[in-house]
């Protein structure tokens, strides 16, 4: 998991009221679903700040996560945060170990269901190649259906399931996946440090 900082993606009103935080994209978890999800929080915070609804912020986001989903054109944002949405109320049902909203199996079978994909075979010049061919045909968006379809194999293993956390700062919004089934904080040098810290200063209050 990585911090980005994204210049230009919060208007100047926002970035004032996060002192800063708001600033930052979170990547790099396993799944392109938790990162997604990740974009109504910030490491630390409680406050729920929408990356996606800021100027640019859509876009901002997908030049970062471009290289793990298919090529072709971008969804539409709303349909963006549709699946985001989708996937927070399943996400955190499976962490908070609660009965799975139906409507959110629905949603996602909808987005896989609306382009999904077969093998198609190429001839190149030395023998052939299988490639994996997205059809658009049904209206639906490859990155979204990409989304939602790693998301799905993943979420129906128990052994995967079981690596999803909530970070253990309370006042903390963020959601990961340790990998490290030691991992307890979002970001270290974030929550980790500031729990070292306040561990420290009771100690020494003694
Ligand atoms: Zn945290």
């Amino acid at each position: 998991m990585e911090l980005i900082e994204i210049p230009n993606v919060y208007n100047s009103d926002m970035a004032v009221s996060t002192a800063g935080r708001g600033r930052s994209a979170v990547i790099g978890a396993p799944i392109v679903a938790v990162d997604l999800i990740n974009t109504v929080a910030a490491p630390g915070s409680a406050t729920r700040q929408d990356l996606l609804s800021a100027d640019g912020g859509a876009a901002a986001w997908w030049r970062i996560e471009r290289t793990r989903v298919p090529g072709g054109d971008l969804p539409d944002v709303l349909a963006l945060r549709r699946l985001r949405s989708t996937l927070r109320d399943l996400i955190e049902a499976l962490i908070d170990d609660r009965s799975v909203p139906q409507r959110t199996v629905s949603d996602l079978n909808f987005f896989m269901q609306s382009a999904p994909t077969s093998t198609r075979l190429q001839l190149t010049g030395t023998g052939l190649r299988a490639e994996t061919h997205w059809h658009r045909e049904f209206g639906g968006n490859p990155q979204l259906a990409f989304i939602a379809t790693q998301a799905a194999e993943f979420l129906s293993d128990p052994s995967k399931v079981g690596r999803l956390r909530r970070c253990a700062n309370p006042a903390c919004s963020m959601i990961f996946v340790a990998v490290n089934p030691q991992r307890s904080w979002c970001a270290p040098g974030v929550c980790g440090n500031r729990a070292r810290v306040a561990r420290h200063y009771r100690r020494a209050r003694g």
